[in-house]
């Protein structure tokens, strides 16, 4: 049974896509099977695992609306070693369609289910809203784990995100906890870096997770090679932070 996971966090450009990306080659590089599913119109996550969103026949889209099941609609990222659920902009309208449909915030949860057994770590890309897209992620996940960077404004937002994961829990998703804070783009040259994670640690504790990522320009240039972090620079700071943190997941899901 795969453990299932949300990188999730409204606040645009925080990094949840290259933290999804770069997770799902971390992980595969310690051997396990990984779906990344892309919840995101802006198929940021597709393009970054050397996919062509333009280019595809079927998507999360038709998967999420019942004209495809996950088996058919995925594809396989050639420069990450693991397997894509990808998306595109014809997502943007899913929203409005599934208003209809029975059920409507468990079609994720429902289509994973049927793969379920195929793969180790289940990765659900959101974007950046709390919207129906997110509330299938959360309501299909595990756990969820933020990336966030540490500076002032951050900490505004997740009362809102913590928010929503403890209505979801009461309400949706009683399996669905908070698994922990990722640290990114982190500058440790900023004193307000370092008290904003101070802060988040003497707040959160043992849910901040140890490994930090850096602010590393290797990471920003990997999507346009359609390629992770991980797999285009894998001795960068940046990569090896994320190769480091998939060993911290694989840990973490062993006290699950
Ligand atoms: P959105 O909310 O639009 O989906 P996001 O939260 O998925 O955005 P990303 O797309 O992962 O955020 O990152 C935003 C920008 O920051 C991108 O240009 C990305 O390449 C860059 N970036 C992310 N993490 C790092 C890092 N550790 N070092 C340097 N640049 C980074
Ligand atoms: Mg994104």
């Amino acid at each position: 049974m795969a453990k299932i996971f949300c990188v999730a966090n409204q606040k645009g450009g925080v990094g949840k896509t290259t933290t999804a990306v770069n997770l799902a080659a971390g992980l595969a590089q310690h051997a396990q099977r990984v779906l990344l599913v892309d919840l995101d119109p802006q198929g940021n996550a597709t393009m970054g695992s050397g996919i062509n969103k333009a280019d595809l026949t079927a998507s999360v889209y038709e998967v999420l609306l019942g004209l495809s099941d996950v088996a058919t609609a995925r594809k396989t990222s050639e420069t990450g070693n693991f397997d894509v659920l990808p998306a595109n902009r014809e997502l943007a309208g899913a929203e409005v369609e599934m208003v209809e449909l029975d059920n409507r915030e468990k079609r994720m949860k429902e289509a994973l289910a049927k793969v379920d057994a195929e793969y180790d770590f289940v990765l659900i890309d959101c974007p950046p809203a709390l919207s129906m897209l997110t509330l299938n992620g959360l309501c299909a996940a595990h756990g969820v784990i933020i990336p966030m960077q540490c500076e002032y404004y951050a900490l505004e937002g997740l009362s809102d995100l913590v928010n929503t994961i403890k209505k979801v829990h009461a309400k949706l998703n009683p399996d669905l906890k908070i698994i922990g804070l990722l640290r990114v783009m982190f500058d440790p040259r900023m004193t307000l870096s370092q008290q904003v994670s101070a802060q988040l640690e003497q707040h959160f504790g043992d849910k901040v997770f140890k490994t930090i990522i850096p602010r590393n320009v290797r990471l920003a240039e990997a999507p346009s090679y359609g390629m992770p972090g991980v797999s285009f620079d894998p001795a960068a700071k940046g990569a090896q932070a994320y190769i480091a943190f998939g060993a911290e997941m694989v840990e973490r899901i062993q006290t699950m």
